[in-house]
């Protein structure tokens, strides 16, 4: 039986693939966008209206000519509309303006310690927003916020955040539209991170890749077939909550013990090396100790590094990806280290899924990320008004 959805679905993934199309290849005639979607003239050309009414894309006229007339451009805005990123971690926090061709406006980023209070937090990002709105004379179409914890996709509600937990229930993009009037969504950060890679980095030509965010937690998230695997409540591919260590494990974060994130991250990295020094130390602190031949990590960075390639092998042999693309700073501590975790993971794999995926350091940027999850977002609010 055909779903009653089914015509707004496929309107909706037309107006998302001339997006990407014009996010991917710049500034393109129509004729260009049909050429390079494979999407009829119609379509296109009602797509194309829907996403300039939005104000997500801008036209200009050319001096090249085009079927004897003036042809016209269509490009995403780079100064005539902005969206707003809201970074939220659980040391600092960020605010930025982007256009929505992903150039970021960062001379007027703003970067502060993390809040110490659910309210405190909503409070500030909120006045921040809205001082960056003030202050540019340009539209903003809308917000995108990103946390390192399990968000509900259906509600927007933070079901988790381990090493944030005072947003832990809460609904961060629904109380600062209610205080800044403007459009909100909140992503995880791993599925940002891949948004993000997705559609202005590596993975724009890429259907099946995965990005791994061990920065704080361990963050996965996973395209595959070109879709953004969800799950039932946005939670698919939690690997950090994996059991590792069933006995004697650490107490992680979601309440169980012995979880993948609790050794695997750059956050297990510095709280064993703190608790074998005895004090509390950073990572910036832990590293410029190792690079002037201060300290040495080696037990602490080979057991993390083990756990890490445990975690990466894990995840190629489930989704067998052609790409990984890694965020984390362990890497930065010795020049061998991405390697010897990368020969660890493809060993562990299973040979024809690892033999073929490539394993590298994310470029990935955790603003682009925020900004993609509000553009994407409000290309798929068009699809159903679409007629
Ligand atoms: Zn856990």
């Amino acid at each position: 039986m055909q779903s009653p959805h089914r015509p707004s679905l496929l309107r909706k993934m037309n107006v998302r693939k001339v997006l990407e199309v014009i996010q991917s290849q710049g500034t393109l005639t129509r004729a260009d966008v049909m050429r390079c979607s494979g999407i009829s003239a119609p379509t296109v050309s009602k797509a194309v209206s829907a996403l300039l009414d939005a104000g997500l894309l801008e036209e200009r006229e050319t001096a090249e000519f085009s079927v004897g007339r003036p042809g016209k451009l269509l490009q995403l805005p780079r100064f005539s509309a902005q969206v707003i990123g809201v970074i939220l971690d659980w040391d600092y926090c960020s605010v930025v303006a982007s256009g929505l061709d992903g150039h970021l406006h960062e001379d007027k980023l703003d970067r502060f310690k993390t809040p110490k209070s659910y309210s405190e937090l909503i409070e500030t990002i909120s006045r921040k927003i809205l001082d960056l709105v003030e202050k540019e004379e340009i539209p903003a179409l809308g917000v995108g916020i990103t946390v390192p914890g399990l968000v509900n996709s259906n509600d927007g509600r933070i079901f988790l955040a381990s090493n944030l937990h005072i947003v832990d229930g809460q609904t961060p993009a629904a109380d600062i539209a209610n205080k800044t009037n403007l459009e909100c969504i909140l992503v995880q950060k791993s599925t940002s991170l891949s948004l993000s890679e997705k559609t202005y980095g590596a993975g724009q030509a890429m259907d099946d890749f995965i990005n791994l965010d061990v920065t704080s937690g361990f963050g996965m998230g996973v395209f595959t077939g070109g879709q953004l695997l969800d799950g039932q409540h946005g939670l698919a591919g939690e690997i950090a909550h994996i059991t590792v260590e069933p006995e004697g494990g650490r107490v992680c974060g979601c309440g169980n013990q012995g979880c993948l994130e609790t050794v695997a991250t750059d956050l297990a990295l510095t709280h064993y090396v703190s608790q074998r020094v005895g004090k509390e130390l950073e990572f910036d602190t832990i590293k410029e100790l190792v690079q002037k031949g201060e300290l040495d990590i080696t037990p602490e960075l080979d057991r993390t590094i083990e756990f890490l390639a445990i975690g990466v092998a894990a995840a190629i042999n489930i989704f067998n990806p052609s790409n990984i693309f890694i965020s984390s700073r362990l890497f930065d501590l010795r020049d061998d280290v991405f390697d010897k975790m990368t020969e660890k993971a493809k060993s562990r794999a299973l040979k024809p899924s690892s033999s073929s995926c490539e394993i590298e350091r994310s470029k990935g940027n955790k603003y682009l990320g925020a900004v993609a999850g509000i553009i994407n977002h409000l290309a798929n609010g068009l699809g159903p008004r679409l007629t």
